[in-house]
């Protein structure tokens, strides 16, 4: 048994990701500011003997006796993040330094959730991670995408400086259970007009496209990186290679919904980025990893939950 802190544990990835390491039988520390999670998302929790609950903000030094840090605190939807982008990069940056200021002295192994926003508006296709990106450093998206890229040369710098034990991996879009109803991304705003009859709101043409993986694909990906013994620290990409356009994803949501929703085409986001698709080599031969679960088997479950959400079941 390990005892692991998950910072953001209270989010949509976070508390999947407490789930899983519970059920793996280990002790877990769930840190959480609220600002983007929820009590709900890990209520189930609360009682289990191994579980504990943190409310405490990760730009303010935090110190616990842990074995793994799992570093996911940080709004991930573009309205969320862009709502005090201040806060946001002082988040990714302040944070970072906190939590692996805490690894150096615990010894522990420290994961950070970094993000394909670090590639920006990529010009190589699909996304390799030796690839640096193409990153507009003053645009509105500036605070998530710096942030990130600054997180992973504080990861690095520690890793060479101090001889930390550090983890990067890359997410690309992931969806499922437990995401905020109202957090503005793209599956969850779709889902949700969907299910409410409302005309369903895609920017630009919607021929923009990204790549959607599915939670528990995702934190199996965590997990094996978190636990490499290879001496492979990455940065990794994490995604599911399955390429669609935001017009498709939409056409998609409304059949499996049954709706009768139509779409309505709205300006396109500042720095939007064209296109998205992870290259998962590296991931396959490293970590033996590939997502499995199809987006209808995924969408379904997340629209099921949704829904329930909605009537007030959940
Ligand atoms: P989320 O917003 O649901 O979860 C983030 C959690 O961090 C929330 O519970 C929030 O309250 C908490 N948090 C935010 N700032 C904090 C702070 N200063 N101190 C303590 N807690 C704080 O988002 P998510 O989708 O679960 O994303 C989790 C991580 O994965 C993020 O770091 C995000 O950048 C990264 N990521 C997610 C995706 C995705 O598609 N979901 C893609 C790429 C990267
Ligand atoms: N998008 C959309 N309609 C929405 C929300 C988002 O067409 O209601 C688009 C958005 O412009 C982007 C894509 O969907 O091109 C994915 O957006 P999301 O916010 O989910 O994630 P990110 O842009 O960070 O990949």
């Amino acid at each position: 048994m390990k005892r692991i802190l998950i910072t953001g544990g209270a989010g949509f990835i976070g508390s999947h990701l407490c789930e899983r390491l519970l059920n793996d039988g280990h002790d877990v520390m769930c840190l959480d500011n609220f600002f983007t999670g929820s009590k709900d998302n890990i209520r189930h929790l609360i009682a289990h003997d191994h579980f504990e609950l943190v409310r405490h903000d990760i730009t303010k030094e935090y110190f616990a006796e842990v074995d793994q840090i799992y570093n996911l605190a940080c709004p991930a939807s573009p309205p969320h993040y862009q709502y005090n982008p201040i806060k946001t990069i002082k988040t990714s940056v302040i944070g970072m330094i906190n939590m692996l200021g805490l690894a150096k002295r615990c010894k522990a192994t420290i994961l950070q959730a970094s993000t394909s926003e670090v590639y920006g508006d990529p010009q190589v296709h699909p996304q390799i991670e030796s690839y640096w990106g193409n990153v507009n450093p003053i645009g509105i998206r500036s605070c998530y995408d710096e942030g990130k890229r600054c997180a992973e040369t504080l990861v690095m710098d520690y890793h060479r400086q101090n001889n930390v034990d550090t983890r990067i991996v890359r997410i690309f879009n992931t969806y499922g259970p437990n995401m905020d109803l109202y957090d503005g991304r793209v599956v969850s705003n779709c889902i949700v007009q969907a299910l409410k009859g409302e005309n369903i709101t895609v920017y630009g043409d919607g021929l923009q496209t990204r790549s959607f993986c599915y939670v528990d694909d995702l934190v199996d990906g965590l997990v094996k990186m978190m636990e490499n013994k290879q001496g492979f620290i990455g940065p990794v990409n994490l995604g599911n290679p399955s390429e669609r356009t935001i017009l498709n994803l939409a056409e998609l949501i409304i059949k499996l919904t049954n709706s009768k929703s139509k779409i309505s085409f709205l300006p396109l986001p500042q720095d939007d980025p064209t296109q998205r698709k992870p290259n998962i080599e590296l991931a396959k031969k490293e970590l033996d990893w590939t997502p499995k679960i199809e987006i209808e088997d995924g969408l379904m479950k997340t629209i099921e939950y949704f829904d329930k959400k909605l009537r007030g079941l959940i």
